[in-house]
């Protein structure tokens, strides 16, 4: 049985990790009208991947008995500027969640649970990889920048993600 507080901690994430796909689809959809094909296909593979995130937790918390409850998802932003812009906000938004859930991890220490903990390890090993990948998708497009071929070489290869 998870704790009051431990259960609110893991229902708020799988909100944060919703709005994480919400985000992302919303990215793929300024891409796809840019015609940034590769961008608009990663990042539908984000929302998905997103959504996965929120299920895990999902299933956690009904594995344990209870029910997490769905709230209200926020709005995510709409002005993006270019594909360069979509990578530097993954990125900033992948530290921000890595930083949730250190703060869950310090919740379920807190909480003496231990198998939360557990649970959550699987997610900061995740985080590791969210954080990287826009990390060295910005470091290929700061090269590529120096001739527009080298981007849209860069755009096409994002296309094979799946
Ligand atoms: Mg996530």
């Amino acid at each position: 049985m998870l704790s009051r507080k431990m259960l609110d901690g893991l229902s708020e994430q799988m909100n944060k990790e919703i709005y994480s796909g919400y985000f992302y689809l919303g990215m793929s959809d300024y891409a796809a009208s840019a015609n940034l094909k590769g961008a608009a296909n990663w990042f539908y593979v984000q929302w998905k991947e997103e959504l996965g995130h929120a299920k895990k937790m999902l299933d956690y918390v009904n594995e344990n008995g209870q029910r997490a409850g769905l709230k209200a998802i926020d709005e995510p932003p709409q002005d993006f500027s270019s594909a360069k812009d979509l990578f530097s906000r993954t990125l900033a938004h992948e530290k921000k969640v890595t930083g949730l859930i250190k703060d869950l991890v310090r919740l379920a220490k807190a909480e003496n649970d231990k198998q939360t903990c557990d649970f959550l390890q699987w997610f900061i090993k995740e985080q590791i990889e969210e954080e990287a990948t826009p990390q060295g998708i910005l470091d290929k497009m700061i090269c590529a920048e120096k001739d527009g071929k080298g981007l849209e070489e860069l755009d096409s290869q994002l296309i094979a993600r799946r």
